[in-house]
């Protein structure tokens, strides 16, 4: 098949594209019946599981109380028996290892009796301990050869739940991944340590302000994801999107985004049918899947959950990507959760909503109408402004990967540079406690009127919105709008929760000096907030952050400026984030050194196979094309001559030039991609950075050039026009 042939069928596959035979209904089964109808629920465990026990699990889940090893069999009986009724065949430990992505290792449930017969069995230990082995995952140095094994752990905390298959389904049991050292090989580990952190630091700040009532202060995350979706007859016959899920080659069609036509507009009959199924899948897996709509792209949409406690928001969030991607296969699409797919149009990102607090002390963040005398918000608002002024280098380098290196300020997604939205109400509140010592007013909300006696007068919030900013405080919660689509919200979460326990740590420990001389506790806490603003308050900038105005300020102002992941991952290696995360016991410094390498060997190894990836297309696909276009020009000069007219060699001179660019890079990518680079991997890194990327960007500029001459008979893939519009 010549490459135009299949983009031909790839075209009449989407236009003869038929739904799916069987539509959902929602009506005979309401989402309200469905939600949750797959999980391990606190319901489905006080119904199933004895008083006593369900108390004290209860009580691990809740309180983070050490979990009763002996409930242990009774909880693995009742899981096991609900787990066969739902048509659970097997078991898995699903873990996620520092790749990001989610893991699972399937054992039966059932083991060969006495008899020759199979019973089913599930024992405490297995629920509470597994042994996948999985010695292939990257550690970083933590696990050697001679130490191998690796655990996951049960953690009680985020609910089991039944994945369904048209054939079976499977019992599912998030776990923690640790060494036989006893080291976290994981994302979830460090999550659930950051968030004890963050607790008992956020305990003494209440106790200090008499509000503790000894209950769970848990950060809590929404995070929204964007994603796009092609046809997957167009994905199959792009290797670079099938395997780097980016598209490496590709003008820009003649219309992209510039319309902002799709941003919010109507959503295409088989994305809304596929965004359906997807929120059903999800519904049944208890997540509470709340919006959607199309995003700015061509071909993107998002997806946001209601908040949760960080620690199953991110577990629900690894579901999210999961569920995206298989149920856009049944509807003959594919899920990209890549952060840059299609250079041109916005790339996706993850926005990490982020708080804290828990049922009774409330939302930590909510300022109240009032902020100017609501000393203890004043209190949390400020430790998270001086815990990403301090370590801004390090909330830089967890969101860093090669991919998100194509976002951050690329002017749709905020700059590298990290500071803080407050907004106007906030930031008056904060500049009267810098200039008087306390502040005594907030700017009022009002209300909007609209001029139209048929429209009601709207409430107005308090603070007006600010989308060029990587970190902004939206009302009640601040949002962390740096973070890729495509990475495990794990990462971001870790960090927050616990350079914002530092800060906590930071102020309850002078607060606590000044009370026990009996100072006032406002006042001393009027002291304080004046300390870190003067001290952390360059980091606040309500501007706009796409601007080059932006960009010379932050410079005077001293804020760091990181420009790509090889700049930033060495960020978590500077010695008071070392300190910091041993102090809290979040990260040892071997656990977060093994981090650094991993990150910096994942970087490598997406730019090693998007190199291999331009070779082989360009050599394979785009190069031939281009050669048969020419050969059909000069033939045509040569025909011409021959029969003696005058000829113009123009094409063929442009074309020629564009070949001979082509070739060169290519023969240069390959002598790099092969050079063995000297010194630690963060020197291969940047020989990535460096001296590869910048020849893959020549060799797509000559291709992409070429796309522009070459007959489109001729040409071999799809292009940006056929997969961003043909829906
Ligand atoms: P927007 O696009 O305007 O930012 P969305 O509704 O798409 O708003 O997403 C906002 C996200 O913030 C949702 O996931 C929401 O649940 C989450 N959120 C709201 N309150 C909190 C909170 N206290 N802590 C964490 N996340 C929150
Ligand atoms: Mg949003």
């Amino acid at each position: 098949m010549s490459g135009s042939e299949s983009r031909m069928r790839a075209i009449s596959a989407v236009t003869d594209y038929k739904p799916v035979e069987q539509p959902l209904n929602f009506a005979a089964e309401p989402t309200s019946e469905l939600f949750g109808v797959n999980v391990f629920s606190k319901n489905v465990m006080q119904e199933r599981l004895p008083k006593a026990v369900f108390k004290s699990l209860s009580r691990t889940i809740e309180m983070g109380e050490p979990l009763d090893p002996n409930a242990a069999d009774i909880v693995a009986s009742a899981m096991k028996d609900w787990a066969i009724e739902k048509g659970a065949t097997h078991y898995t430990h699903v873990f996620f290892p520092l790749t990001g992505a989610t893991a699972e290792k399937h054992d039966s449930l059932l083991t060969p009796g006495d008899s020759g017969q199979a019973l089913a069995a599930f024992s405490g230990k297995q629920l509470i301990q597994g042994e996948p082995d999985a010695s292939s995952f990257p550690s970083g140095g933590l696990r050697q050869t001679f130490e191998a094994r690796g655990y996951t752990a049960w953690d009680v905390t985020s609910p089991a739940y039944i994945l369904e298959n048209p054939n079976g389904t499977t019992l599912c049991i998030p776990t923690a991944f640790i060494s036989w050292t006893g080291e976290a090989l994981d994302k979830k580990t460090p999550v659930l340590r950051s968030m004890k952190a963050l607790n008992e630091q956020a305990h003494r700040i209440l106790s200090l302000f008499g509000n503790d009532n000894n209950e769970f202060i848990g950060a809590t995350c929404g995070a929204e994801q964007e994603y796009f979706l092609v046809d997957s007859n167009f994905y199959y016959t792009r290797p670079d999107l099938l395997t780097a899920e980016r598209s490496l080659f590709g003008a820009p069609p003649p219309k992209g985004q510039e319309f902002d036509d799709h941003y919010f507009g109507a959503i295409p009959e088989r994305v809304l049918a596929y965004m359906l199924e997807v929120e059903r899948e999800l519904f049944k897996l208890g997540i509470p899947v709340q919006t959607r709509h199309n995003e700015v792209a061509p071909g993107q949409y998002e997806i946001a959950p209601l908040f949760e406690t960080a620690n199953i928001a991110t577990d629900h969030q690894q579901l999210i990507m999961l569920t995206l991607r298989r149920i856009a296969e049944k509807y003959g699409m594919a899920c990209l959760t890549h952060e840059k797919p299609f250079a041109g149009v916005n790339g996706s990102g993850k926005h990490v909503n982020w708080s804290l607090g828990s049922a009774s002390a409330g939302n930590l963040l909510n300022p109240g109408d009032t902020p100017h005398d609501n000393v203890q918000f004043l209190v949390f608002c400020a430790a998270v402004i001086r815990a990403v002024d301090k370590f801004a280098p390090l909330l830089r380098s967890v969101v860093a990967s090669a991919g998100n290196d194509h976002r951050l300020g690329a002017n749709e997604a905020p700059p590298a540079i990290i500071s803080i939205f407050l907004g106007d109400q906030l930031t008056d509140v904060f500049k009267q406690i810098t200039a008087a010592g306390s502040a005594d007013s907030s700017i009022e909300s009002g209300t909007l009127t609209l001029g139209v006696d048929s429209l009601p007068p709207l409430p107005k919030d308090a603070g007006d919105r600010n989308r060029t900013s990587p970190f902004a405080f939206t009302g009640n919660r601040f949002e962390f709008r740096a973070v890729g689509s495509n990475q495990s919200i794990a990462g971001p979460l870790v960090a927050l929760n616990t350079i914002v326990a530092d800060s906590l740590d930071h102020i309850a420990t002078k607060l606590e000096n000044a009370t026990d001389k009996g100072e006032d506790l406002n006042k001393a806490a009027a002291v304080v907030l004046k300390d870190i603003l003067e001290q952390h308050g360059r980091v606040i900038f309500n501007g706009d952050g796409y601007s080059d105005e932006w960009h010379a300020e932050a410079e005077k102002r001293g804020l760091p400026n990181l420009k790509t992941t090889v700049d930033a991952l060495p960020a978590l290696l500077e010695q008071d984030v070392l300190d910091t995360f041993e102090k809290f016991n979040v990260l040892s410094n071997r656990e977060m050194h093994s981090r650094y390498e991993v990150y910096t060997e994942q970087y490598i190894l997406a730019k090693n196979v998007e190199a291999n990836l331009v070779l082989k297309l360009g050599r394979t696909m785009i190069f031939p094309a281009a050669v048969r276009y020419q050969s059909e020009l000069a033939s045509t000069c040569a025909n011409l001559k021959a029969v003696g007219y005058d000829f113009d060699t123009n094409t063929l001179d442009k074309v020629t030039t564009l070949i001979k660019d082509l070739q060169d890079a290519l023969d240069a990518l390959e002598i790099e991609n092969e050079k063995k680079v000297e010194g630690e991997s963060i020197d291969h890194a940047k020989h990535y950075l460096d001296v590869i990327v910048p020849i893959m960007n020549k060799i797509r500029n000559a291709a992409d050039k070429l796309e522009g001459f070459v007959s489109d008979d001729l040409w071999p893939l799809p292009t940006y026009q056929e997969m961003l519009f043909i829906k």
